[in-house]
């Protein structure tokens, strides 16, 4: 049972080169998030009232041995930003001497800004053209917030990626090419895309020539598979 008042942890990777760019990491999946995107990897971690399958208290001794052989933190999920506790648990491990990164899909921009002074490095999720978001993540209003968290990065400075997971069957490849001219135009430098998976199968085959185009918008563009 989880203490009241502690994060609530789903899950823990001990160590990662690709969760922080440059960065050796562990990271730290967050219990609950509010949205409900069809391609959801993670949907043991949706409940935000699931039993934690660690405490803190545990996972900040294991980050204490482990000072001096990883870089950095990264807060993951579920939707990170959804708890209440996540502020005062940055501060525990920026205390230890560790970088803190966030992924998050910026759907709480207020409390992403009250993060942002503690924060190395974000890879925020843009989920969709923005005419399309609820289609993705099952919910209203969603376009908004994650438009005002990346107006947020853009204005505080800290390295950030935007991370595009899609669906074909939700919007087409010509969908892509809009959200590139949106990024491409806010002053987005860093764009990473991957086709999701469903029932564990990829759900694109290969590269979709349109994608392929987009890298010259971009400081650095990825194809994720
Ligand atoms: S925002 Fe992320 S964690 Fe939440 S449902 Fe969508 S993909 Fe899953």
């Amino acid at each position: 049972m989880t203490a009241r008042g502690e994060l609530r942890v789903g899950g823990l990777t001990p160590l990662t080169t690709i969760d922080f760019p440059g960065r050796l990491a562990a990271v730290v999946f967050c219990q609950g998030c509010a949205w409900r995107c069809s391609y959801c990897q993670n949907p043991a971690l949706l409940e935000a009232g699931a039993p934690a399958a660690l405490r803190w208290d545990d996972v900040l001794a294991f980050l204490g041995r482990r000072q001096g052989l990883l870089d950095a933190v990264v807060f993951s999920g579920g939707e990170p930003t959804l708890q209440a506790q996540l502020p005062a648990a940055v501060e525990q491990v920026h205390a230890l001497g560790f970088e803190v990164g966030l992924h998050t899909a910026g759907m709480y921009p207020a409390r992403l800004a009250r993060l942002l002074p503690r924060l190395a490095w974000v890879g925020l999720d843009i989920k969709a053209p923005f005419h399309a978001y609820d289609a993705v993540t099952g919910m209203p209003g969603g376009a908004a917030k994650a438009r005002r968290s990346l107006d947020l990065l853009l204005a505080a400075g800290v390295p950030f990626e935007c991370r595009t997971t899609w669906d074909p069957g939700l919007f087409p490849a010509s969908g892509l090419e809009e959200l590139a001219d949106e990024l491409a135009g806010r002053g987005v430098a860093h764009w990473s895309v991957q086709g999701c998976r469903i029932d564990g199968r990829p759900a694109v085959g290969v590269q979709p020539p349109e994608v392929r185009r987009l890298s010259t918008r971009f400081r650095e563009f990825r194809w994720r598979d």
